[in-house]
């Protein structure tokens, strides 16, 4: 009879991986087919590593037998070490702090806060309303700062009304700006943040649609990571002071909320910088390229 294998007659698996036939056929001129008539003999050892053989035989009705042997070749498991997950690379801009000041310019508080970013040298951010002298806006400008967008009322009831109110509101502030520094600023940040809940009073659901919508029409927005807490009730400069410094961290962008038309942060202010001074930290005014800080939206 002719005995054929299918399939490779020499093969390599590796250990733990279980040997699956691959077929044969048995054919006699006389007694046909006699593929089931085949006896396979498989060593027991065939898990183990090393080489093995399968031995095959078929006998037809003569007693005339045809034998086939497979080789199996078995390896050892490679052991797969598991990537070690990258660390995850530290922001181009850990350790920076980025000063924001919310609601000015205050014609007196202000033109402090400005001094006192003078002396220290120190860049920050102005997110400015419809109020207060444009000279100040004028001076944070000329000095380096970056002007941002608040809105003009900072009145949620308007400005959260609808999307068209919003962006109503969102020109005036941009002319005023632009009328005084002769450009257009595309930095917002959103009265209460991108995750405030007041919102929804007055638009369901407006958040979701103004945090896209400014991005697609060219605007970069920024929330904050860290708050002075300086509009609360009952904020004293030693509230503020503790509250930036406990949340500022080496491994991050510091985003601190402040709201220059408050004393008490204007109290505060040469502390919290000479602090983060003397603890390596590096200040920097938000420019379009600075990676946003964003709240989950809560409307
Ligand atoms: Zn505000």
């Amino acid at each position: 009879p002719q005995l054929q294998l299918l399939g490779e007659v020499s093969m390599q698996l590796e250990q733990g991986v279980e040997f699956e036939e691959p077929g044969f056929e048995a054919l006699d001129n006389y007694d046909g087919d006699l593929t089931s008539q085949v006896i396979v003999k498989m060593p027991e050892e065939i898990e183990e590593v090393g080489t093995h053989e399968i031995e095959y035989e078929v006998i037809d009705s003569s007693g005339n037998s045809q034998k086939a042997i497979r080789t199996i070749e078995v390896t050892k498991k490679t052991v797969v070490t598991p990537p070690t997950p990258p660390t995850p690379p530290k922001p181009v801009d850990a350790g920076v702090i980025y000063l924001t000041f919310d609601d000015g310019p205050h014609g007196i508080n202000t033109a402090k806060v400005l001094d006192i970013l003078k002396q220290e040298e120190v860049k920050a951010t102005f997110f400015v309303v419809g109020v207060g002298p444009d000279e100040l806006i004028k001076r944070a400008h000329d000095e380096g700062h970056t002007i941002g967008l608040h809105t003009y009322t900072h009145k949620y009831n308007e400005i959260y009304a609808s999307v068209n109110s919003y962006y109503a509101d969102l020109n005036k502030i941009s002319d005023r700006v632009e009328s005084i520094i002769g450009k257009k600023s595309y930095i917002l940040r959103f009265p209460g943040g991108s995750s405030n809940a007041v919102s929804r009073r007055y638009s369901l659901g407006i958040m979701t649609t103004l945090t896209k919508d400014v991005i697609n029409r060219g605007y970069r927005y920024f929330d904050w990571n860290v708050s002075g807490q300086d509009a609360e009730r009952g904020a004293t400069s030693a509230s503020v002071y503790q509250n930036v410094i406990k949340d500022l961290s080496k491994n991050r962008s510091n985003n601190v909320l402040l709201h220059d038309i408050q004393p008490h942060t204007v109290a505060a202010l040469r502390d919290i910088i000479r602090y983060a001074k003397a603890n390596g930290y590096r200040f920097e005014p938000i420019t379009m390229e600075t990676p946003m800080i964003r709240h989950r939206l809560a409307n």
